[in-house]
């Protein structure tokens, strides 16, 4: 099947054939609309993938404020500009008090760079704690962080990972207070490793949704837990938003907030310019002012006009359409859908959600919660014919992964949730019965 494909077989000639698509039968998009994506036949696909799309695809607002700005002026920040003021003190107006400034730059690994960095200054330490599930970049020093998604990331002696906190698959009958104790025991562990080492702590680095860890459901307490540790062995705290941030968890606009513990540091991207490249580090003055003194950092292309036009647009649309109220409403009408399908599904082993992010785990048996990888393949590919398109994470990739464009509506969650159940089903008779 691959290889009959004209534009394929040029695309694995000149960017290489490990260049990642998705589905058995690669999909060729050529337009977008709100939470709708066009292929070159014409046909059209519910998107209940794509977060950085955030405000739908292509929205009027930031696609005009993007055309408005190019055609007007589009250079680096070292000329005075309203466009990236504006941004940064709407953007910060967002966050605890403490965290009053912002630096600016093209993609998540490269806030997450910065934010290392940021750290490693700061305390003088170069020990940062990771979940051992983490993703967080592409960048050099980034790429260590994960420990467990990329085979050529190793754990280095200045990272230390930590078991990932697991309602579904940790210890059973703990409860959560001891779990949450469990897990912290962990990252004390971690802390504990560095200081035999003999390696300062710089911090502890996590996304708070553990998000690319599989949308984990973690126990009451933990977040509370490991940063107190964390904080008393001088390390920092960094939330990594890039997939959690701009309201994707419904209730707060920052998926750090569910625990309630400020951090000291945040990373920001995928969402924040609708899928213009803009990034961003928000954190204390004195952090940002001290980072500044000490060695000068310059990114050519971030917080340009152009980029800050469309992060102000996107800020808009948040607010005006109501996103995070819709991200809640929906949001809870389809984890409930979904629920109702996994008392009908002996695939569904686990559903957990936030906002409008879901993970629906498939499991061979409840008891053993044994991966079921093949079926979640499956089941991706039979929702791309059936015209949803949806992907899978987790360890075994057997963790579906929804994570719809905002605007997402009840008539969209009954698509969904209508086509997942004809999916299921077929996916359930192929392999089970
Ligand atoms: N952090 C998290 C949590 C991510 O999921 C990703 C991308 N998947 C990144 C950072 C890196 O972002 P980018 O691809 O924009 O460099």
């Amino acid at each position: 099947m691959l290889g009959k494909n004209p534009l394929l077989e040029r695309r694995q000639r000149v960017i290489g054939s490990h260049s990642p698509l998705f589905y058995e039968q690669p999909l060729h998009i050529v337009r977008g609309e709100g939470v709708w994506l066009y292929d070159a036949d014409g046909r059209r696909y519910l998107d209940v993938y794509n977060n950085v799309p955030h405000v739908g695809h292509c929205h009027p607002r930031v696609v005009d404020a993007i055309a408005r700005q190019a055609a007007t002026l589009n250079v680096h920040t070292r000329y005075l500009h309203d466009n990236i003021v504006n941004y940064a003190e709407r953007l910060t107006a967002r966050f605890d008090s403490s965290l009053s400034m912002a630096m600016f730059a093209c993609s998540g690994s490269e806030a997450n760079e910065i934010a290392l960095r940021m750290a490693r200054h700061h305390t003088g330490g170069q020990g940062i704690i990771v979940t051992d599930f983490a993703y967080h970049g592409n960048t050099e020093a980034v790429a260590e962080l994960g420990t467990g998604f990329m085979p050529e990331a190793r754990t280095t002696r200045r990272v230390h990972a930590f078991a990932c906190p697991d309602s579904y698959h940790g210890p059973a009958g703990l409860g959560p207070e001891r779990l949450a104790d469990h897990y912290a025991d962990s990252v004390q562990a971690a802390i504990d490793d560095f200081a035999a080492a003999g390696i300062k702590l710089a911090g502890i680095l996590f996304c708070p949704a553990f998000a690319n860890e599989g949308l984990l459901d973690v126990p009451a307490g933990f977040i509370e837990k490991a940063v107190a540790r964390v904080r008393a062995a001088g390390g920092l705290y960094i939330a990594d938003e890039v997939q959690g941030g701009f309201g994707r968890t419904g209730k707060h606009w920052w998926s750090h907030e569910w625990a309630g513990v400020v951090p000291d540091i945040v990373t920001l991207g995928k969402p924040m310019g609708n899928g213009h490249p803009i990034s961003g580090v928000v954190a204390s003055a004195e952090l940002i002012e001290a980072f500044g003194a000490w060695g000068m950092y310059f990114n050519t292309f971030a917080g340009n006009p152009v980029s800050c036009a469309a992060a102000l647009a996107v800020l808009d649309v948040i607010e005006e359409e109501q996103l995070l109220a819709n991200a809640v409403q929906v949001g809870a009408y389809i984890a409930s859908g979904l629920r109702q399908l996994q008392a009908s599904h002996p695939l569904i082993g686990d559903v957990r959600d936030k906002g409008l992010f879901f993970a629906v785990e498939l499991v061979r048996d409840h008891h053993s919660r044994e991966p079921a990888s093949a079926e979640s393949a499956a089941l991706v590919n039979a929702m791309r014919r059936e015209g949803v398109l949806i992907s899978a994470v987790g360890r075994h990739n057997q963790v579906l992964k929804l994570r719809p464009p905002m605007p997402f509506s009840r008539d969209n969650a009954d698509l969904l949730l209508n086509t997942l159940d004809h999916c299921l089903g077929t996916v359930e008779r192929q392999y089970h019965e």
